[in-house]
């Protein structure tokens, strides 16, 4: 990779966002998977996609994870894991019911949503989450106070929602939405509920966040922006959203290098390039590959955060980690 100087107006070039791909959540769950494949066998169950990648999905089933829509499909006895978007607390009532062993990779900073949902039911508050409707991480949140939850699916929803008192009410988000948009949703929340309170911190996590300023730096610059990312991956479309917001001529989410379209490059001198937070570098070298036999050889950084957060394992799996190691220690 080398930082390149300004270009002529014809010069082929790339610039690349940093950051990009793994976020902290989906790095812990993956990594999840692969360390319980390897400390109880396969099969490991997984209920719904681990985090919304194809190629991360297709990886681990080679290595032994079975993905099922619902934990009913799961035999009695087996292990299950719950994905980075966390589910609602039926599903681990239904669990226990059928008696699987359960592994929780609910990224904590979803946890953290359901956790803030949970506090507002108690006091009473009607919640007005900001979201996907259907997406798994609405449902789960939705699922930890279903009285007193309402989806705002967006800023042309607001004027379909009802609250019980106007001066009880707080907004909460998704983690993976579009800033900006939310900010407008938020916007308009204010004008119908003045008095209206706002999450303690930011529910649209950092991942989320980077990458669409990110892609904001590169926007105006590029003629086409490539997202790497799976097309139910709610953060990566984001991105493709964003690029054009920003100014991007063009934009277009592929999940691997051979699906992007020669036609795309017609009459381009930078490409934007850049990636969901579900996806791992090795697509993005697919593509940066392609592009370089297409002329495009100058790769500049665009650079909008460091990050340095990691999360550690999920507890049942650490848990399992350290009673292995400390039987081997007492055996030796
Ligand atoms: S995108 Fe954000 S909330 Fe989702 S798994 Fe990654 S860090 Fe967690």
């Amino acid at each position: 990779m080398t930082a390149t100087p300004s270009p002529s107006p014809t010069a082929k070039r790339v610039l690349l966002a940093a950051p990009r791909g793994y976020c902290a959540g989906v790095d812990r769950a993956v990594i999840a998977v692969e360390k319980a494949l390897e400390q109880y066998g396969s099969p490991i169950y997984v209920r719904h996609e681990i985090v919304h990648n194809k190629y991360v999905v297709q990886t681990l089933e080679r290595k032994g994870a079975i993905f099922v829509e619902e934990t009913a499909e799961v035999p009695e006895g087996s292990i299950v894991m719950f994905s980075a978007h966390g589910v609602a607390p039926t599903v681990h009532a239904e669990a226990a019911e059928r008696g699987l062993a359960t592994i929780d990779a609910t990224c904590p900073l979803v946890t953290k949503v359901h956790k803030e949902a949970v506090r507002f039911a108690q006091d009473d508050y009607d919640i007005l989450l900001i979201g996907h409707e259907g997406h798994e991480e609405v449902i789960g949140t939705s699922g930890e106070a279903p009285d007193h939850i309402t989806l705002v699916d967006g800023p042309e929803d607001v004027e379909n929602v009802e609250v019980r008192d106007d001066s009880k009410v707080v907004w909460l988000s998704q983690t993976t939405l579009s800033v900006d948009e939310t900010m407008e949703t938020v916007d308009r929340l204010k004008e119908k509920f003045p008095q209206l309170i706002s999450p303690p911190s930011d529910d649209i996590c950092y991942a989320t966040q980077n990458r669409q300023i990110a892609v904001k730096q590169m926007g105006g610059q590029a003629d086409l922006v490539i997202v790497v990312g799976s097309k139910n991956s709610s953060n990566s479309v984001r991105l493709v959203e964003v690029a054009l917001g920003a100014g991007a001529r063009d934009a277009h989410l592929v999940d691997f290098a051979e699906e992007i379209d020669e036609a795309w490059l017609e009459g381009v001198s930078t490409v934007g390039v850049t990636s969901g937070a579900s996806v791992p570098d090795v697509l993005v070298e697919g593509v940066l590959e392609w592009l370089s036999t297409r002329g495009f050889e100058d790769v500049e950084l665009v650079k909008a955060a460091e990050e340095s957060i990691t999360f550690s394992l999920p507890k049942e799996l650490r848990r399992d980690l350290r009673a292995e190691a400390a039987a081997l220690g007492s055996a030796e």
